[in-house]
């Protein structure tokens, strides 16, 4: 196994000048060295051959021995030390101060096919960022992080890519909701792998300790490294800011479409690269909800609920541009910025929404159209992915009748959880709402198969049911990876029809509603 090293992350910042790994404030410094804590039977569980390819890896070299070691932490790739990285942020609303990799620690930055990946393993261990934690992750929330962010790749996402999944072979004690209730897990370890893993928070530690010098010169390797088009000055850094904030946008509304709620935005897991990182407590609207979180920890306050991720994303921009002012010295630009932001993300909604519906041409009543829908989808609990899905197999030509028939919801009928909720106002607002949408779709110049045909490429058939994950972990906990594999592949094409696959169509079952992983997920991981 050849891996080409290109260190730009350490060559180009400045680096903590203590070794030891020692729990501790580091300042003046963007990381620390720090070894991978050595484990004593790992195991490959999973890797991806995609992922593996951009790093030049064959799949012959991931069978072996020298593969098994490096990604589990047991041996460095040569050429390059692996360090963790630091940073702060504002966690649910308020600064935390440091935070940094506790538990995630980068091998290195590989280049292949002349493309830059920086290379993390998470789960290896303690850092000098792991404050009072043990710098470890189970099982679990690794089968979610590697099954996830393949998937959202394959949706079209923005996100972080995942090489590998391993078990460390150590146990590991964990209380997963917080009540008195800790018990031994398998511990595990995922690769991850990313052009970079800064965040929001890497400016705001350095920011919030006035340490000017470094905060411009990390500023600086950003923009040379990732985003190039811009100057390293004043404007350029403004330039920069919209750039982000432009990325982090686009990365929200894919969010939107697709029912993925990220369950922790705090400002140290949003990417500066504009890619969906950290994958803790997400989850994937079932019932659509605006104002579902899968985070047990944000049970009271759903700071992070689905509807509000748009508004969240701009609380944690204007943390970022608190972060960047002293580098431009100028309110103005930023503070256009996070006002354009919110036009465009209202113009962004709007044409993501008309999309999950096939409307192509302009109508002053769409967005009417769309907000009533949203009002409906939750008078009865209806199922986001299948609605949307089925929705493109609604003809221009159906008719809704004048009584309580409810064959006009044919289409769409597997998406309803109570059925029997169908009648009275409830029934009187769908035949409302289809009827127009009907009305409206005559507009649309093209066919009902052409339309269908557009739809399927924009609302997904297939995506992480917060049950299947659950019922992967269930038999990866028992040694059985094959249901690991089944979702790693099924995933890969979540718009396609897979006849094979259509039992992972179906609504959430109810025994799911109220089980631990399924419905309820803390950050406990
Ligand atoms: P999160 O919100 O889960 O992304 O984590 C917030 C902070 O806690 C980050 O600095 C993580 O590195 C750290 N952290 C989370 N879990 C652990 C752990 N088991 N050991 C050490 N640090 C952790
Ligand atoms: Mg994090």
């Amino acid at each position: 196994m050849k891996l080409q090293v290109n260190d730009t992350f350490l060559k180009e910042l400045p680096a903590d000048p203590i070794k030891e790994n020692t729990r501790r404030q580091v300042s003046e410094a963007c990381y620390s060295f720090v070894e991978p804590t050595k484990t004593e039977a790992p195991e490959i569980v999973h890797f991806s051959p995609e992922v593996a390819g951009f790093l030049g890896i064959t799949e012959e070299d991931a069978r072996s021995e020298e593969f098994l070691k490096v990604f589990t932490g047991n041996q460095n790739i040569e050429n390059t030390s692996p360090y963790a990285m630091c940073y702060g942020g504002h966690q649910f609303g308020h600064w935390a101060g440091q935070l940094g990799d506790g538990r995630a620690i980068n091998l290195g930055e590989i280049v292949h096919n002349d493309k830059q990946w920086a290379i993390q393993l998470k789960g290896a261990g303690a850092t000098p960022y792991s404050r009072t934690a043990d710098g470890l992750a189970v099982l679990r929330s690794s089968v979610r992080e590697y099954l996830c962010s393949e998937a959202m790749y394959h949706l079209g996402v923005p996100t972080t890519r995942a090489l590998s999944l391993s078990l460390s072979g150590d146990q590991v004690m964990r209380d997963v909701l917080y009540n008195g209730n800790p018990a031994y897990e398998k511990g595990a370890i995922v690769c991850r792998v990313s052009p970079s893993f800064l965040r929001f928070g890497s400016y705001e530690i350095l920011s919030a300790r006035k340490d000017y010098k470094t905060l411009k010169t990390l500023v600086d390797y950003t923009i040379k490294n990732f985003y190039s088009d811009f100057e390293l000055n004043k404007e350029g850094y403004v330039q920069f800011f919209k750039a982000v904030s432009l990325k982090t946008l686009d990365m929200i509304i894919h969010w939107q479409r697709v029912g993925f709620v990220h369950g922790v935005m705090n400002t140290d897991n949003m990417s500066i690269l504009g890619l969906t990182i950290d994958y803790g407590p997400y989850g994937w609207l079932e019932g659509y909800s605006k104002s579902w979180t899968p985070n047990t920890t944000d049970a009271e306050h759903k700071r992070y609920q689905f509807g509000q991720q748009g508004n969240i994303a701009l609380w944690n921009l204007l943390k970022l541009a608190n972060a960047l002012y002293p580098l431009i010295e100028d309110a103005e630009p930023l503070e256009e910025i996070l006002g354009d932001y919110k036009k465009l993300y209202a113009g962004k909604y709007l044409g993501m929404m008309k999309a999950k519906l096939g409307l192509e041409l302009d109508d002053e009543n769409d967005l009417k159209l769309i907000q009533d829908l949203e009002t409906v989808l939750r008078k009865t609990e209806t199922d986001m992915t299948i609605f949307f899905r089925n929705l493109s197999n609604v003809s221009k030509s159906l008719v809704v009748p004048g009584n309580d028939e409810l064959s006009f919801l044919a289409e769409v009928k597997d998406a309803f959880y109570k059925p029997d909720e169908l009648k009275g106002e409830v029934l009187f607002f769908w035949k409302d709402w289809m009827t127009r949408y009907i009305k409206r779709l005559e507009k649309e110049t093209n066919s009902d198969t052409e339309r269908k045909h557009v739809m399927d490429t924009i609302n997904p058939k297939y995506v992480l049911r917060n049950y299947m994950a659950q019922v992967a972990i269930d038999a990866a906990d028992k040694g059985d990876y094959s249901i690991v594999e089944e979702l790693f592949n099924l995933l890969k094409k979540p718009y396609d029809e897979q006849s094979e696959a259509e039992k992972w169509f179906v609504k959430r079952p109810e025994w799911a509603r109220t089980k631990v992983g399924c419905s309820i997920l803390s950050c406990s991981s």
